[in-house]
């Protein structure tokens, strides 16, 4: 062996023991339970020996105190329940990262009591035969949309794949280029068209598509024509788009099944309060899409879950034929929090009851006194910090509503650290806070707060400050 080689099996040799560095663990955080601090114990030795074998010098970190902070802290992280609850003071009501829609309280209660005990899953009680698991959420959607069957799966990309599949395996697909789009990491929908073996035929440029595009790429072998809403961009300037009546024109005209991706649709018409006509789910059948999917947990608000509308109930019953369908079906908790959902709609309170529309309806009135109020309150907390309140804009999050921004007000604090390091101790803070920084300054949005979390980020500002 070379003498470097020697040293360093040295060094690695003179680290603590797993034994004893999991009983000094057990002595700085006895809370943590034992599988915990004996895998912390295990991780930590194993990023040391690790560096001695990477890195000449070996410093502080190798040390056992170093070592024993290292291993607690690596504990602590694994025993941390995830995903677990955050706050969320961005004011983005769907925000990818903190798992888009909150459920409504009465959504969350439906799903413990689904989850504690037996259901009536797939039993129809009437008649004591097999039920079928989905046909209360697919009642409500029809009552909700006009439409004449729906289907809820496991998510809108597995809705997409499952209408790809069913009506155009080993078939054509087309769609306008400027429709390509990707949403979040792994939902591309050239990759998604593979995977459901569809071919997808490309037509137009990426600024503008006419009908007679669709129509000369029309054949024997196409299986339908697929319109992708563009959920988190949106283009202007020397742009033609074909619109989904103009597509469902051309559809009817050749015999070929209409599809829409809406990707986040409402099931309650919001026009009236500003948001887009084409948000509004239901209307798209109307237009003439004998298919259209959405997520549930975007400007539904309810659980994760892919919504299909269709406007011919053939259409359903092929899809729910199709082998994969349960594969991508919803559990039992899912379905419980989508019932719930949907009875508020139904009943005419969802834009009361469910958090994502009373979020994105607030108006800017009610959010500017809850900026004074809460600004008024962290400054009577901390001396050191400058706290002001300021209009802003904010946009719905999550893939929906591109380039509709909502008018808000912020509370902006401007910490003496730095604004990067209050953020990450607000991050740290139990319930972890989460804000955004702009201009050295901590911007907190009371959109996405509801008020039992303003004493939460009250407190944990005060201790970041202090
Ligand atoms: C969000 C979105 C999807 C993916 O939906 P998930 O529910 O996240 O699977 C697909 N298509 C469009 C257009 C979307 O906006």
């Amino acid at each position: 062996m070379n003498p470097e080689g020697k040293v360093k099996s040295d060094r690695r040799r003179s680290l603590p023991s797993v034994d004893r560095l999991i009983n000094e663990i057990n002595g700085l955080r006895p809370d943590l339970p034992v599988w915990a601090r004996t895998s912390g114990a295990r991780q930590a030795l194993s990023e040391a020996r690790k560096r001695i074998v990477r890195d000449d010098e070996d410093g502080e970190a190798g040390r056992d105190a170093a070592l024993v902070e290292r291993g607690a802290a690596l504990a602590a992280e694994l025993a941390r329940a995830h995903p677990g609850r955050v706050i969320n003071a961005t004011g983005i009501v769907l925000h990818t990262n903190l798992g888009r829609a909150p459920l409504a309280p009465g959504a969350a209660r439906a799903v413990e009591a689904a989850a504690r005990g037996y259901t009536d899953l797939e039993l129809d009680l009437a008649s004591g035969e097999r039920g079928q698991r989905t046909s209360a959420v697919a009642e409500k959607l029809r009552l909700l949309s006009g439409a004449a069957d729906a289907l809820a799966v496991n998510n809108n990309a597995a809705a997409v794949w499952l209408v790809l599949s069913t009506f155009a395996a080993g078939r054509e697909v087309v769609v306008s280029r400027g429709e390509l789009v990707e949403i979040g990491g792994s939902f591309r929908v050239p990759e998604i068209m593979r995977s459901a073996g569809v071919r997808l035929v490309e037509v137009g440029t990426t600024n503008r598509t006419h009908p007679r595009d669709y129509e000369a790429a029309i054949g024997p072998e196409t299986g339908l024509l697929l319109k992708v809403h563009r959920s988190n961009f949106s283009q202007s300037g020397f742009v033609r788009e074909v619109s989904l009546s103009e597509l469902a024109a051309i559809g009817a005209a050749r015999g070929l099944p209409v599809v829409e991706d809406l990707g986040s649709g409402t099931l309650v018409d919001l026009t009236a309060r500003g948001l887009p006509a084409e948000a509004y789910a239901p209307a798209r059948l109307r237009q003439g899409a004998d298919v259209v999917c959405f997520s549930g947990d975007k400007l539904v608000g309810g659980p994760q879950a892919g919504l299909i509308l269709v406007a011919d109930a053939e259409h359903a019953a092929a899809m729910r034929s199709n082998p994969l369908a349960r594969a991508l079906r919803l559990d039992k908790l899912a379905l419980a929090a989508l019932d719930w959902t949907l009875a508020a709609h139904l009943d005419g309170r969802a834009e009361r009851d469910v958090p994502v529309l009373r979020q994105l309806l607030a108006s800017p009135e009610v959010l500017e006194q809850r900026a004074r109020a809460l600004a008024a309150r962290i400054g009577a907390g901390a001396s050191t910090a400058e706290v002001s309140v300021a209009s802003d804009r904010t946009f719905a999050g999550g893939g929906s509503l591109p380039g509709f921004e909502l008018p808000s007000w912020v509370v902006c604090v401007r910490p003496p650290g730095g604004a990067s390091r209050c953020a990450a101790a607000l991050r740290r803070a139990d319930p972890p806070v989460l804000a955004r920084v702009r201009d050295d300054a901590v911007v907190l949005d009371p959109r996405t707060l509801e008020p039992e979390d303003e004493a939460f980020v009250e407190a944990a500002l005060k201790a970041c400050l202090d």
